[in-house]
């Protein structure tokens, strides 16, 4: 359980080359292969326990399912209706935990699901099911259910459309930020000794002298490191079973793809006070959640079996889906277009294969998957139960390894929400928007910021004031260069601060504050400049332009 190299160089590029190399000499407890939430979620359990720890992501940190996600911590109640109670009970007990370990980046909020004649609830099963999700999930009384009369419902929700509408109902979920969650996740498991790189790839698995040997490829340095750990965790999301192949055993299919696509909204444009769960066409259910000076709207749920996992396209018959949705529910002024979208995300959920299901039938749990070899896979499951997922990996690793040391990430605060609690949430956050208003942020923005970076919010406000910045964006690209392993505009526009998402009509004059800053700390030559400007102009393509 020791490894003699220290971890305080994997997250800076100018120490990276170095613990790389270190690191291929050590044997570790474990390698977990996937830097999304699952392997964030066991990297920390893993190395909290005293086991050496070494993570490795092919790209960067949640850059595959776990940035494309609803991003809603949930208490389960789609899980009613498929009578998975013990779903709900799990997932309603963990936001809980979680909500406590990461205040700033899980905020509750208040969803409305209205009640229209022939659409997915009627008023006295809502009833029943919200008190049942109420009760099963552990709902604090403050959040408890309601069930609103028309005019209620139209007083909280001006948009709805009254045609049919029968009441609505109000209960409580968390919201989060997705690709932050799992990085602060990782950084949180540093603080523990853990090792994590992305841009890293497992390329091959072979067993030797009873321990895992991993070749791997090195996207910054274009290099090749080989790694060494007594056990080895998959936890690649939609690429399992392709990881599963490479550790060179004949695996059967474990894993089916599902397609799913979010729109973003200018608020402007789809004015809602609160987020809504509506029924959408086919019968199906949709979220609209307000956020940042949009209103996101997703999302759809089709096979996904094109080779094509890394950048997942929507397609214009996807988009066309949930503007119909809107449109149908909403009495918006003016009706939603595609003209009206300003990103967009897709994402493939690694569900649990089964044979002659669709999609929207397989059951949204994870499964462990143990190859002849002992690789240990773990596939399926949702963003909110990550740590519960995390846990039975790791008990197993242990048992596998021969250690036996109890699970305690229930009581680990991340990293970022170190200072602030649930108590004392409310008055950090006002401390810290004053100070931002003095350096003339919006309160929108301020919020935004700390809501982002939490107890870190003080570090980037020490960057700004001592570069003498004239904007605040340069100093938070400072910030992730230097913290949080930032090698791209994309890394920085799309995962660390989601602008890409909320406000990409702003990136073209941020890139001209935010590139020098790259290129100084990363030592970019211009061909370098230029390829990292290219990659960010065709992800604006890519969230703005549909497949036929
Ligand atoms: C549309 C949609 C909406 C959703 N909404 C919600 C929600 O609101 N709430 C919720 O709880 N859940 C939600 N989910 C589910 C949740 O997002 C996923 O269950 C979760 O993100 C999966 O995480 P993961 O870490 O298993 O996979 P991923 O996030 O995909 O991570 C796997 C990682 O492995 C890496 N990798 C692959 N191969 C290699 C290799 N050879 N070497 C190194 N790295 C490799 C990949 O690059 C990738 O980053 C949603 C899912 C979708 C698709």
């Amino acid at each position: 359980m020791t490894n003699n190299s220290t971890n305080e160089n994997c997250f800076n590029f100018n120490g990276r080359l170095q613990s790389l190399t270190a690191n291929s000499a050590q044997v570790f407890d474990l390698i977990v292969i996937g830097g999304g939430i699952t392997g964030a979620g066991i990297c920390l359990d893993a190395s909290s326990r005293g086991l050496s720890t070494l993570l490795i992501e092919k790209n960067d940190f949640a850059s595959g399912t776990s940035s494309r996600s609803t991003k809603l911590i949930h208490g389960g109640l789609r899980y009613l209706k498929s009578l998975e109670f013990g779903l709900v009970r799990t997932v309603g007990k963990e936001r809980a935990i979680l909500y406590k370990n990461a205040p700033h980046l899980i905020i509750p909020q208040n969803l409305i699901l209205p009640i229209y004649k022939n659409g997915n609830f009627r008023k006295w099963q809502l009833r029943i099911a919200l008190a049942l999700y109420d009760f099963l999930a552990g709902v604090q009384k403050n959040e408890k259910m309601k069930i609103l009369s028309i005019d209620e419902a139209l007083v909280k929700e001006p948009l709805l459309k009254k045609n049919e509408l029968q009441g609505a109902g109000i209960y409580s979920e968390y919201r989060t930020d997705d690709a932050r969650l799992t990085l602060e996740i990782i950084k949180t498991s540093l603080n523990y000794g853990s090792f994590a790189y992305n841009y890293i790839e497992a390329t091959s698995i072979r067993k030797e002298n009873e321990k895992f040997i991993v070749s791997t490829k090195d996207y910054i340095y274009d290099k090749s490191f080989v790694f060494t750990a007594k056990q080895v965790v998959n936890a690649t999301g939609p690429w399992t079973d392709d990881l599963r192949k490479i550790n060179h055993l004949n695996s059967n299919q474990k894993i089916c793809l599902s397609k799913g696509v979010h729109i973003v909204l200018k608020h402007k444009d789809f004015p809602l006070k609160k987020p809504v769960y509506f029924d959408a066409l086919e019968n199906r259910m949709c979220f609209a959640i307000p956020r940042n000076n949009c209103t996101y709207v997703g999302t759809t749920d089709t096979i996904y079996t094109n080779s094509n996992k890394q950048e997942p396209r929507a397609t214009i018959s996807d988009i066309q889906y949930i503007i119909d949705s809107i449109n149908n529910s909403f009495n918006i002024p003016n009706k939603i277009t595609p003209q009206n979208i300003i990103s967009s995300w897709t994402g493939l959920r690694p569900l649990i294969y089964q044979k002659n299901k669709q999609t929207k039938e397989l059951s949204r749990k994870d499964e462990l998957i143990i190859d002849n070899n002992n690789m240990i896979s773990i596939a399926g499951g949702k963003l909110t139960g990550y740590r519960i997922m995390a846990k039975k990996t790791t008990d197993l690793v242990c048992e596998k390894i021969g250690i036996d040391i109890k699970c305690q990430s229930q009581r680990i605060k991340l990293s970022s929400s170190n200072t602030i609690t649930i108590e004392n949430l409310s008055e950090r956050k006002k401390n810290c928007i004053k100070k931002l208003f003095e350096l003339s942020l919006t309160e929108k923005e301020a919020e935004n910021l700390f809501h982002t970076y939490g107890h870190f919010t003080h570090d980037i406000i020490d960057l700004f004031q001592s570069n003498n910045y004239k904007n605040i964006i340069e100093a938070e690209a400072l910030f992730c260069l230097k913290n949080e392993s930032t090698y791209s505009l994309v890394d920085f526009f799309l995962r660390r601060t989601s602008k890409l998402h909320y406000s990409p009509e702003k990136i073209n004059t941020q890139i001209n504050l935010v590139l020098p800053i790259f290129s100084t700390y990363l030592k970019l030559t211009k061909e370098k400049e230029k390829k990292l400007l290219e990659e960010l102009r065709n992800h604006q393509i890519i969230l703005t332009k549909f497949q036929k």
